[in-house]
């Protein structure tokens, strides 16, 4: 008797087996992943109850199924199931089935790169959709329900809505929208086949009642600096009430979460008007949630993003948060920031509000001194930073080069990735920037992304002996070691291949395929692919 079915594809319905950070696997080319490694290590199913109902959810679907309930519908009336249990909860009473996407066709920034980079193929994030949607189509025909697809990655799905059997794509915010046309879908009347969802007020954001993957609470809604290749700052910015919050890290708590992770775009945005910042709204939320936390022996609360600039200019709440927080070496934290470039023609035309309060300029040293003011405090982050800006010429690149060489230097530690820059739907970008591939990149660029992976090579090997010494079991420890030891020195083949000979190593890999466990023993058999491809230079 359920009327609204809400679900998404294996690669988003997992707890990623409790590290969010595995996710980024499943946007490597699905035939360089094993599939007892998606599916056991990567996207390991999440349980459900008695009636297929989800035990945890992907955030957004949490926060669809509670704003359906303060629409009026009832508990019976809303599900959310994982894929793997669609035929056993849609029926002839289904009326809508909602599908929440991320990266439906493999084209977001991590995905797109790796294809890029690893020889090209349909990322497991895109296999996994594409498989979902041939489920939906078989179980649609017969029970004749409205799909309704949803969520960030909607604009890949542009135009492809016939083609997946897709009633309503529907982009923007859905705690408002969505139940007026599931409403209007039940009492038979015609909805339009894209929809906008309205911004929606702080205090009309409804709590979840459904736990969240791996205890993910937003915290704030949008971003005022205003780069021009960014989606979420298309929205206004908001910070959730400290209420909502509160109340969501209770659901998840209470329901055996065992970690809390706030996501924004930036964790010194919280309570901010604006860009005029205020520590004491952050130090009041660090210390309302770690209250609640710490009665159910959580001693710490995670958080997504951080800004540079922001950081520097918030000193005093860096080293509160790393306080309140505990955070050691033995226990640092992985925040993901935005390098973006080093080039100060680059940082004026495409993301000047980003340096705030100091001047496009002044943007490599806001890097340099953010990025030691970070690690001073145990935050080891992620530094991302784009190739492919539409006019990006070889001195940038060789601009951002010689700004991670200065981060080398001042012995950074942390991760340092570099992103294809992508046309990315409902950014102020997305009509002038184009998808590159890798022969359309100069010799300077290519030099610039191997830069980035050098330094991530070496952080890797300093962090994952510390990281993984509380694994207790001393053979199996050994085991890890060795494999990670393994995949460390073949992707120090592959850079130094990437550098010297990049068509090359492009077309041999673009051939490998260990997707079952027969091809990849044939592989290991035939060759270790990428020193070979280094010898043959
Ligand atoms: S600072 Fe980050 S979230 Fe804000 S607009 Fe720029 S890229 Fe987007």
């Amino acid at each position: 008797m359920t009327r609204i079915v809400l679900t998404a594809d294996r690669a988003l319905f997992t707890d990623f087996n409790g590290v969010s950070a595995l996710g980024f696997g499943l946007c490597v080319p699905y035939r360089l992943i094993p599939d007892f490694i998606e599916y056991r290590v990567l996207a390991p199913s999440i349980g459900v109850d008695h009636d297929y109902r989800a035990r945890i959810a992907p955030y957004p679907l949490a926060k669809i199924e509670s704003s359906l309930h303060i629409a009026g519908f009832k508990r019976e009336d809303v599900l959310i199931t994982p894929p793997r249990y669609l035929s056993k909860v849609v029926d002839k009473d289904t009326v809508i089935l909602g599908i929440h996407v991320l990266d439906p066709q493999g084209l977001a920034p991590v995905s797109w790169t790796l294809s890029v980079l690893l020889g090209g193929g349909k990322p497991c994030t895109q296999y996994e959709f594409e498989k979902l949607m041939k489920e939906v189509l078989r179980l649609k025909s017969k029970y004749r329900f409205k799909v309704i697809v949803g969520g960030p990655g909607a604009w890949q799905l542009r135009g492809k809505e016939d083609h997946f059997g897709i009633d309503v794509l529907f982009e923007g915010e859905g705690e408002l929208t969505f139940p007026l046309i599931a409403k209007r879908i039940i009492e038979g009347k015609d909805v339009p086949r894209r929809i906008h969802g309205e911004q929606v007020p702080p205090e009309a954001i409804p709590p979840i009642i459904t736990p969240s993957r791996n205890g993910t609470i937003e915290i704030t809604r949008g971003c005022p600096r205003r780069c021009r290749f960014c989606s979420p700052t298309m929205r206004y910015f908001r910070s959730i009430p400290l209420e909502t919050i509160l109340r969501e890290i209770k659901v998840n708590l209470e329901r055996g979460v065992k970690h809390i992770g706030f996501s924004t775009e930036d964790i010194m945005l919280y309570g901010a008007n604006g860009l005029h910042f205020r520590h004491e709204a952050i130090a009041r939320l660090f210390s309302s949630a770690l209250r609640i936390a710490k009665k159910h022996g959580v001693n710490s609360i995670g958080f997504s993003h951080v800004t540079l600039s922001s950081a520097l200019a918030m000193k005093k709440t860096v080293k509160f948060i790393t306080e309140i927080n505990g955070y050691s070496e033995r226990n640092p934290a992985f925040p993901q920031v935005g390098l973006e470039s080093g080039s100060p023609r680059i940082v004026r035309e495409y993301f000047g509000g980003k340096p705030y309060p100091w001047r496009p300029d002044d943007w490599p040293s806001v890097v340099i001194e953010g990025a030691k003011l970070l690690n001073e405090h145990y935050w080891y982050p992620c530094l991302t930073y784009l190739i492919g800006y539409p006019d990006a010429r070889p001195d940038d690149y060789v601009k951002t080069t010689e700004l991670l060489e200065r981060l080398k230097e001042e012995r950074f530690i942390g991760w340092v990735f570099p992103l294809l820059l992508i046309p990315m739907g409902g950014t102020m970008i997305e009509k002038k920037a184009r998808f590159k591939k890798l022969y359309d990149l100069s010799d300077e660029a290519i030099e610039c992304i191997v830069t980035g992976w050098e330094m991530s090579l070496d952080f890797a090997r300093t962090i994952y002996p510390r990281l993984l010494m509380d694994v207790k079991n001393v053979l199996a420890r050994k085991i890890i070691f060795g494999l990670i030891n393994k995949a460390l020195s073949s992707i120090g083949f592959w850079i130094d291949a990437l550098r010297k000979n990049r068509e090359l190593i492009i077309e041999k890999i673009s051939h490998v395929n260990i997707r079952t466990p027969v091809r990849l023993i044939k592989t290991i058999v035939k060759t270790t692919i990428i020193p070979n491809i280094t010898m043959k230079k």
